[in-house]
């Protein structure tokens, strides 16, 4: 059966954090199975775009990272914290709002994989016609790697867990190539390339709900969560925060490819909490009001997906941020199969924004944004028309979502 921990955080400081980081991954039976003396060991936190603040759950915390580095050093292993930040986005600018300098201080090594060595990894049964992967020579060398990502929602995805976190070992072509031929079953193809040495490690201490992965809105929750099945902590992760786990693609695809347990009747939690006790509805992306922004019509067809319906609602809030909503005024936006015959009057090639590849049979009916589902930046180039300077502007101040 798998096991799954969930530990309260008692005290909400490094010595409390650390104590449940501890008791966490003990209580999964310790690092013994997957950490040899002499080991490299990848720590992969999530560090996706700089934060607005490094408390408000859309990063990992360090304290988090540095209690899952000292168990590893405990092991005579070697931790290194490492990370490539979403597509466009200065890795070191969110290590900095991350306050992980700290750690370099203290001697713990945090490497920014982007400015790191590449190197190709071979995918033994991937589904989305990748053969190898484009990747970091850290990633490829390590012999384990333990996620610890944030508990929260995702415009795309809707939660953003172990398993979600792990493409951030990606390099940045290869993350784009994701979003076109497919992110849910890419993620699937990453997770068995990268077995059998993962384990994660959740930092639940305060989540995040509504339009993640970085502009929603902080929770507080003061838990751990750790497990040797990835797909079983996301389970319980995506529970905790108000879903059924089927309603998260990227657990569902795992699991019928034989990852792990989604199964919640068969999956073991331990450690004094119980889901029932410290589950809390997060808000959706989906949920996400828009406000402010000029008159346009949203198409969402039979078929539609959140994967699409919410990179839309994602990509109208990066327009706001920007400043650029006025160019959403008189636009057709339509998402999910659809043929010609169900195009709205009023769709002409000029003002309609294709979205995704369910779409792309009418793509020369209007602007098409590849994926499935597509990047942000596909569907904001999309609406506001070819720009260069939007993609500089949005990758580096609000990173693209990757
Ligand atoms: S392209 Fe289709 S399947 Fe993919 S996320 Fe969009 S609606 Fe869903």
């Amino acid at each position: 059966m798998s096991v799954v921990s969930l530990v309260r955080v008692t005290h909400d400081d490094e010595r409390g954090i650390a104590e449940a980081v501890r008791r966490s991954i003990e209580l999964t039976g310790g690092l013994e199975d997957i950490v040899k003396p002499g080991d490299l060991v990848l720590i992969k936190p999530n560090l996706v775009a700089v934060p607005a603040g490094r408390l408000t759950g859309a990063i990992t915390r360090w304290e988090v990272c540095k209690a899952v580095a000292d168990l590893v050093k405990e092991r005579g292993a070697r931790p290194v914290i490492a990370e490539s930040s979403a597509v466009g986005v200065d890795t070191e600018k969110v290590v900095e709002a991350g306050e992980y300098d700290r750690l370099r201080e203290m001697g713990y090594k945090v490497v920014d994989l982007k400015k790191s060595p590449g190197a190709k990894i071979k995918v033994p049964d991937g589904r989305v016609v990748f053969s190898e992967l484009g990747s970091f020579e850290l990633v490829r060398k390590a012999n384990a790697i333990i996620s610890v990502p944030v508990l929260k929602t995702h415009d795309q995805t809707e939660v953003t867990l172990s398993m979600k976190n792990l493409k951030g070992l990606l390099d940045e072509s290869t993350k784009r190539a994701f979003h076109q031929k497919g992110l849910l079953e890419g993620v699937v193809d990453l997770v068995m390339t990268l077995r059998p040495k993962l384990m994660t490690v959740v930092d639940a201490t305060i989540g995040q709900e509504g339009l993640g992965p970085i502009f929603g809105v902080p929770v507080s929750m003061g838990l751990v969560l750790a497990s040797k099945d990835l797909v079983a902590a996301d389970a319980v992760g995506s529970r905790i925060m108000g879903y059924d786990p089927k309603e998260v693609m990227i657990t569902v695809r795992a699991a019928a490819r034989g990852i792990g347990e989604m199964d919640l009747d068969k999956i073991q939690v331990v450690g004094g909490a119980t889901i029932e006790e410290v589950e809390k509805r997060f808000k959706r992306a989906s949920e996400t009001e828009l406000e402010g922004v000029p008159p346009f019509k949203l198409l969402m067809t039979e078929g539609a997906c959140t994967g699409c319906r919410n990179t839309v609602i994602s990509s109208i809030m990066d327009l706001k941020s920007q400043g650029l909503e006025g160019s959403l005024e008189g636009k057709y936006i339509i998402a999910g199969p659809l043929d010609e015959k169900s195009l709205p009057e009023g769709a002409k090639r000029e003002n309609t924004v294709l979205v995704g590849i369910c779409a792309r049979y009418l793509q020369g009916r209007g602007t098409y944004a590849q994926g499935c589902p597509p990047n942000n930046i596909f569907v904001v180039r999309a609406i506001v028309g070819e720009d260069q300077n939007i993609e500089r502007r949005y990758a580096t101040e609000k990173g693209a979502d990757a």
